[in-house]
């Protein structure tokens, strides 16, 4: 009998650790993966939504083109789950596991912050970024507040990134003059792991004429005054809201007792939960690494090694060591490198490659080849 993994959530976690045991181990498992969307979309391409430069259809990757040994996708919400005996419950079915995996991400929650869902935008979901691109074109003038909602939030370079491009969108419409870019970010630095790339987006951003505060989020929005409450105290004017909601982690997790303090602790090592045979991975957990898809996505390996090391009676793998490539969109199509690693040594390292168009291809190389890898 093979061992039953179901993995929940298919998202950048759920699709390699599926993807990497159906090519290790497709004799030793079958695997269950459950999403309750029909498409996966990059996060980054979000950014190409929301200021045209693609439509939704073209970045969505169909669940229903998964063709994989082992592996059955199916498309149903998990509605609850039972760690101690590894039971999930969808609208769809009940499934008993053998190693359950919690991949569900974190959700977002718009309406947590008083004033946003009346008076400003998301681009974090593909319907937020489809809509911001019907509204950005409206935008001609006054004050831009890109502002983060929440203290944990996916994706750091996000926020810099969208102000790189609305700077970009504006050039473009010949209105750029009469508006003001300004973000908002609970980070310090806009990499807090690199002094070196935090001050190269800096510098850019400076260029561009774009304010960057760190140390502080948006708190409430006033939508009739249009006004925007900082957790410092300030309040700041505002033409146009674009923000990022608050994360937390679905529902359905803090429910089945899987969370503490809002997400999943796990052993960073491995990560295994505290109930047997049951793993968490990507931006659902509460290890020591920032929320992004390429973190994810090797986390995602670690773990699927630690499977493919019990059902093959083989040696441990090694623990996970954090390291991952960031790209960074810095505006003008061009695209800068950040090579990370966050737990192999005594301090995290990072080490920094300019903008250039030749990263910006091989971003899309590393796009196209998980679109390839994951959805054949
Ligand atoms: C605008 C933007 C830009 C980004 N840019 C980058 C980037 O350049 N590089 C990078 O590495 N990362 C980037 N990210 C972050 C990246 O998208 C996430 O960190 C990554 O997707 C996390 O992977 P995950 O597998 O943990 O969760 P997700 O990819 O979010 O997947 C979770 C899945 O669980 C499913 N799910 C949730 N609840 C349920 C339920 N109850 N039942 C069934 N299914 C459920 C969801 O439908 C989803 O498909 C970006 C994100 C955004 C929003």
């Amino acid at each position: 009998m093979p061992t039953r993994v179901v993995v929940l959530g298919a998202g950048f976690a759920g699709l390699e650790l599926a993807t990497r045991l159906s090519e290790a181990v497709p004799e030793q498992v079958h695997v269950t993966l459950i999403d309750q969307a029909e498409s996966f979309v990059f996060g980054f391409t979000k950014l190409d939504v929301m200021f045209g430069h693609a439509d939704i259809a073209s970045v969505e990757c169909h669940y229903s083109d998964i063709v994989k040994p082992s592996v059955d996708f199916r498309r149903q919400r998990v509605t609850s789950i039972e760690p101690d005996r590894r039971r999930v419950v969808t609208d769809g079915n009940t499934y008993d596991a053998d190693i359950l995996v919690v991949a569900l991400g974190a959700d977002l929650d718009p309406a947590a912050t008083p004033g946003f869902v009346e008076g400003g935008h998301e681009f974090y979901s593909p319907q937020g970024a489809a809509h911001l691109a019907t509204v950005l074109p409206q935008f001609t003038s006054g004050v831009a507040l890109i502002g983060v909602l929440g203290p944990v939030f996916k994706c750091p370079p996000a926020p810099s990134e969208s102000a790189f491009m609305l700077h970009d969108h504006l050039v473009r419409h010949g209105v750029r003059d009469d508006a003001a870019i300004h973000v908002i970010s609970p980070l310090p630095k806009p990499i807090p792991v690199s002094v070196e790339t935090s001050d190269a987006i800096l510098a850019m951003l400076a260029e561009r004429g774009i304010t960057y505060s760190g140390g502080s989020m948006v708190t409430r929005l006033e939508p009739d005054a249009k006004r925007a409450h900082l957790a410092d105290g300030r309040s700041l004017p505002y033409d146009i809201f674009l923000g990022i909601p608050v994360h937390r982690a679905p529902a359905v997790v803090v429910e089945a007792g899987l969370t503490e303090e809002g997400w999943i602790p796990v052993d960073p090592a491995t990560f295994a939960t505290r109930f047997p045979d049951v793993y968490a991975v990507g931006d659902i957990t509460n290890a020591p690494v920032p929320r992004a898809g390429v973190i994810a996505e090797g986390e995602a390996r670690t773990v699927a090694d630690v499977i493919i090391s019990r059902v093959t009676r083989g040696a441990p793998p090694p623990p996970y060591e954090g390291a991952a490539i960031c790209y960074i969109e810095m505006g003008d199509e061009m695209v800068a490198r950040v090579d990370v690693n966050f737990l192999a040594g005594s301090a995290p390292t990072a080490s920094f490659r300019a903008a250039s168009s030749a990263i910006a291809a091989e971003k899309r190389t590393f796009g196209q080849s998980r679109r390839q890898r994951w959805f054949s």
